[in-house]
């Protein structure tokens, strides 16, 4: 993507980024032509919880010793401008705005912190959507955390890392709900990089939700929620009841 004279334009492409046969296809568009796709194809999501000491205080828990994991599955992921559906199975579905690392290696495993950063593709946005009731009353978080469209990613990937001072932020209908940084996290990418690859051997397009800043609030059909990330963009989502 480019800054034109006046407008940002994207270069159209075919395939993958990650994948050795990815090319241009020459055609270029103004970004306010065309709807961006999900920026990534994930064999799996692997998300932390509680990974700001703020966040994991909102819910009376105690900060982990050591990250604490939990998976999304890829059926969940939709692209920017896409929709959460709220599932009739839960009343308190929340947003929860998250920096997204993107796995670029083929094989990552058993990492150190510098093989992990090596490993990294790049970063995005995300939005760890969780309907809280079900994660209260299950106990286990896969349903609450698996829902269709409970994984909006994008709007791209930005393959240079984010300043530690970078901002994560939420937005509902334009009200800020989520404020913090990027340093703000308990466990840094290169650690959180490094855990996982020493339990499960992360493939090119894997993500990685790093946890989400205090502030998760409810939302509810007609919201829009935006997350945005200094340095990297912004994901703006709808919210409708489930078709
Ligand atoms: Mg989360």
């Amino acid at each position: 993507m480019d800054a034109g004279p006046g407008a940002l334009t994207v270069a159209e492409l075919s395939g993958l980024p990650m994948d050795v046969g990815v090319r241009f296809t020459g055609q270029r568009w103004a970004l306010a032509d065309v709807r961006l796709l999900t920026p990534v194809f994930a064999s799996k999501i692997v998300c932390v919880g509680r990974n700001y000491a703020e966040h994991a205080a909102e819910h009376g828990a105690e900060v982990p010793k050591e990250p604490l994991l939990f998976l999304k599955p890829s059926s969940a992921v939709i692209g920017p401008q896409g929709v959460i559906r709220l599932p009739a199975q839960s009343h308190q579905v929340e947003h929860e705005a998250e920096l997204a690392v993107v796995i670029g290696a083929t094989g990552a495993r058993r990492l150190d912190r510098a093989g992990a950063a090596a490993a990294i593709y790049g970063y995005t946005c995300a939005n760890d959507v969780t309907a809280r009731d079900l994660q209260r009353s299950d106990g286990q978080w896969t349903r609450a955390k698996g829902f269709d469209s409970f994984c909006p990613l994008g709007p791209w990937i930005v393959t240079d890392a984010p300043d530690p001072d970078a901002e994560v932020r939420c937005e509902v209908n334009e009200e800020v709900r989520q404020l913090s940084r990027i340093k703000d996290m308990i466990f840094d990418v290169p650690t959180l990089v490094s855990y996982v690859s020493h339990i499960m051997t992360l493939l090119p397009g894997d993500v990685l939700l790093t946890g989400t800043p205090a502030g998760v609030s409810p939302i509810v059909a007609g919201d829009t929620v935006t997350v945005s990330i200094e340095g990297i963009g912004t994901l703006v989502n709808t919210v409708a009841a489930m078709d």
